[in-house]
């Protein structure tokens, strides 16, 4: 298993706690960007191996304290999946779609775990979302063989303004999402072989203190191998793609509340751990 994680701009391994510079521990420069570590994910489980068994020389510090970018901070392609989820359909007062509702997080809205995110309006939303990363080549995939074309998993927030999202029919559900920021993701890029199940992974969202979401991965109703399969079928896929994998129920457009200056967004999965993004004052879009 591995832990790929960005600081500094540069690839490293968190290895129990202590991260080691990825391109160090390799010998190999390459690999210092992320991106090209992303797309050599089967290198990384021996590479954190020879970490742990101090072939590696002493670690470059300790992951607490660190300052974490994305992991992937250039996808090429950010693939999300709308009403993925039962009761946020319900919540949405949405039918279930037929097949996976698709748009894009432009790649500019991509940030890291503790990201400060500058609100574009009065009605900002949260949504914490199970997030694949690919990590080779991918055209036409059976579902079968999904999970081989996955590097891992991360966590991620499809921040969302609802004003600009449902402005006019049909509704803009991409730039509504794509606000610098808008799509935090981290702290870790997670091996698939790390999960004891990776189809069935707790998430959950508190802003401030109160829990507005929780829920488990096994409720996707187009689970991880279904949207791959899918996906590819229509889009090449390449190393470092995103797919956020849509939110469970608990947004605040079911409760009438929104994102305000100072919030701190905690957003959390099991095994792969937790983004902390601080609202601050922003500005809107030209409408
Ligand atoms: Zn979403």
């Amino acid at each position: 298993m591995f832990r790929l994680l960005s600081i500094d701009g540069r690839s490293a391994l968190d290895v129990d706690g202590r991260w080691y510079d990825l391109a160090r521990v390799a010998g190999d420069d390459a690999l210092a960007d992320p991106m090209a570590a992303v797309g050599r994910f089967d290198e990384l489980h021996a590479l954190t191996d020879r970490c742990r068994d101090g072939h590696a020389g002493p670690a470059d510090g300790p992951v607490a304290g660190a300052v974490l970018d994305a992991p992937v901070p250039r996808p090429r392609q950010v693939f999300a999946i709308g009403l993925n989820y039962a009761d946020h359909a319900a919540e949405s007062g949405m039918a279930t779609p037929p097949a996976p509702l698709t748009f894009t997080k432009f790649p500019s809205s991509i940030a890291g775990p503790t990201a400060d995110v500058a609100l574009s309006g009065a009605q900002v939303d949260w949504e914490v979302e199970l997030v694949v990363v690919i990590g080779r080549p991918a055209h036409r995939v059976p579902a079968d063989d999904a999970w081989s074309v996955v590097a891992g998993l991360t966590l991620g927030q499809d921040i969302s303004d609802r004003t600009v999202q449902l402005t006019g029919v049909p509704p803009q559900f991409s730039l509504g999402k794509s606000f610098p920021a808008y799509g935090p993701i981290g702290p870790a890029l997670v091996s698939v072989d790390a999960f004891a199940d990776p189809d069935d992974i707790a998430l959950w969202c508190d802003v401030g203190d109160e829990r507005m979401q929780e829920s488990r991965t096994d409720q996707l109703i187009f689970p991880v191998a279904t949207l791959v399969a899918y996906l590819s079928s229509i889009c090449p896929l390449e190393p470092g793609d995103l797919i956020f994998t849509g939110t469970p129920s608990g947004v605040g457009m079911g409760r009438g509340r929104f994102l305000a200056e100072g919030d701190v967004i905690t957003s959390g999965a099991e095994g792969i751990g937790e983004l902390r993004n601080r609202c601050t004052a922003g500005r809107g879009a030209l409408l």
